[in-house]
């Protein structure tokens, strides 16, 4: 080929494009200034270029260019030469081939670099359930990710762009809130979010997570938003809501049961209480005066129960009130503690009090429950004595209820408050209660503003404490 206009050999030698005029023989009849330096050779017409090229390279070339050549018809493919990439066209040119090589290497990096980002962010929002949509405002036309189309359960072929098919799909009692909000972001072009129910084009419900904003750039002014297919974790909120339901149910049923039986059962037991007190005349025989103790014993033991449950029921449907007032604490321990010496005597424990004078505003019908609950399992478990002092401290006042009994292990002092727990490790003929008394008293003492703390040594004692704020 002889290049005979000027502006034709400028244009050649300005393009990033390789020309070369090759015969069937693959002979160099023409050669660009860029093919030389490509081919390193400045000998290059006159020459086969075969020689330069590796086998394989040299055999397509060389069979295209014949088949271009003799049928006259365009082709093209590609090839790699010297670590670089090209698409190699060839026209036909009287009894010659014009071979045109363009370079595309970066333009397939850049291609490959793309088509990896896309398929990690496809599988970033398959993975998240984390469609993306754009509504150009001006063009009307909507852009939706294929996630979007499998989070409607759609094609995207059937699907066209002009189309809201968003609203189309959300449940007509959650399309208010969603309009509501759109409404909002042009508005105040602020980003938006909200939870709305689909339904998929199977008919299935889903749940989803919107957002949205406004963009501007030179594609013009869009909204963009995402929707996320949330179904799973709202059917196990939806089911975690629902036993939460019935779980209250059955507990205020387990209540009111509670206080029913336990309310019911107070009469008879009276009448017990009163048949036992008549029982216990002089004129009974010492093994009949052991069958009524045992009677006794075993009475109190039923009322205690009874009570429990009946505060037990009391507190969990909120039926126990707090009625503050001034009282005079020593006052109030040492009579309540009077009560108890006999019972000391009676099990061969010695019972001290310490009691400062103090005054503190509380419920002092909540406070007996707490202190009598703390003195019987101080006397139940006491080996020789049983010692409560009263202390300020930290803008309260603590009262300890301490003995010398068997302890209580690091591991069940936690236990010990919850309802029914009894430890495994206190001898049966010690255990009468139900495992009710800490978790009672655990409860009031919040109801009175207080805390109860342990501590303990297997095998030294135990310390229970009630810490009452003091209000100036
Ligand atoms: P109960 O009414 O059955 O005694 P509580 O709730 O009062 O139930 O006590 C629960 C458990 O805590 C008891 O079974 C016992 O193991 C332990 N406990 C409570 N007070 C003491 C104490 N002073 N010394 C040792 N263990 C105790």
């Amino acid at each position: 080929m002889s290049a005979k206009n000027n502006i034709e050999n400028f244009l050649i030698n300005i393009s990033t494009n390789i020309f070369l005029e090759l015969d069937t023989q693959g002979q160099v009849l023409y050669a660009s200034s860029k093919a030389k330096h490509i081919f390193n050779s400045e000998k290059l017409v006159g020459y086969s270029i075969l020689p330069l090229l590796d086998a394989s390279n040299r055999d397509l070339l060389i069979s295209r260019l014949k088949t271009v050549i003799f049928k006259t018809h365009n082709d093209s493919f590609s090839m790699e030469f010297k670590e670089r990439f090209y698409n190699v066209f060839i026209y036909p040119y009287q009894k010659t081939g014009i071979v045109c090589m363009e370079d595309i290497t970066e333009r397939r990096q850049l291609s490959q670099f793309l088509n990896k980002t896309k398929q990690r962010l496809e599988f970033a929002e398959r993975t998240a359930r984390l469609g993306y949509w754009e509504l150009n405002l001006e063009a009307k036309r909507f852009y939706w990710s294929a996630e979007m189309f499998r989070i409607f359960g759609l094609e995207a072929k059937n699907i066209s762009q002009k189309k809201n098919i968003i609203r189309e799909h959300i449940l007509a009692a959650d399309l208010p809130l969603y309009k509501e909000k759109i409404a909002q972001l042009l508005k105040n072009n602020h980003q938006v979010e909200g939870r709305v129910r689909i339904i998929r084009k199977n008919g299935d419900l889903a749940y989803c997570l919107f957002k949205a904003s406004l963009i501007f750039d030179a594609d013009g002014e869009r909204i963009a938003g995402t929707f996320q297919d949330i179904t799973p974790l709202a059917e196990t909120e939806n089911a975690l809501s629902e036993a939460k339901d019935e779980a209250d149910r059955l507990n205020l049923a387990k209540s009111y049961f509670l206080a029913q039986a336990s309310h019911d059962l107070r009469q008879p037991m009276q009448a017990l209480n009163m048949f036992i007190a008549a029982l216990g005349s002089d004129k009974l025989s010492s093994s009949q005066h052991n069958l009524v103790e045992k009677i006794t014993a075993s009475a109190n033991n039923l009322k205690s129960l009874l009570d429990n449950l009946l505060d037990i029921s009391k507190l969990d449907s909120g039926g126990m009130s707090y009625h503050p007032k001034k009282i005079n604490l020593s006052r109030f321990l040492s009579h309540l503690c009077g009560e108890y010496i006999d019972l000391a005597h009676h099990h061969n424990l010695k019972f001290k009090y310490n009691l400062p004078m103090l005054m503190i505003e509380t419920d002092v019908h909540l406070l007996e429950r707490i202190i009598r609950n703390l003195l019987s399992n101080a006397f139940k478990y006491a080996q020789n004595r049983v010692f409560i002092t009263v202390k300020q401290a930290s803008g309260g006042v603590r009262i300890s209820i301490l003995d010398d009994g068997c302890g209580i292990s690091p591991k069940e002092q936690a236990l010990i408050f919850h309802e029914f727990y009894q430890s495994s490790e206190i001898a049966d003929n010690r255990r009468q209660g139900a495992g009710l008394g800490l978790s009672i008293v655990q409860k009031i003492a919040k109801i009175i503003g207080g805390k109860i703390e342990v501590s303990s040594k297997i095998g030294k004692g135990s310390a229970f404490c009630l810490w009452l704020p003091i209000k100036n």
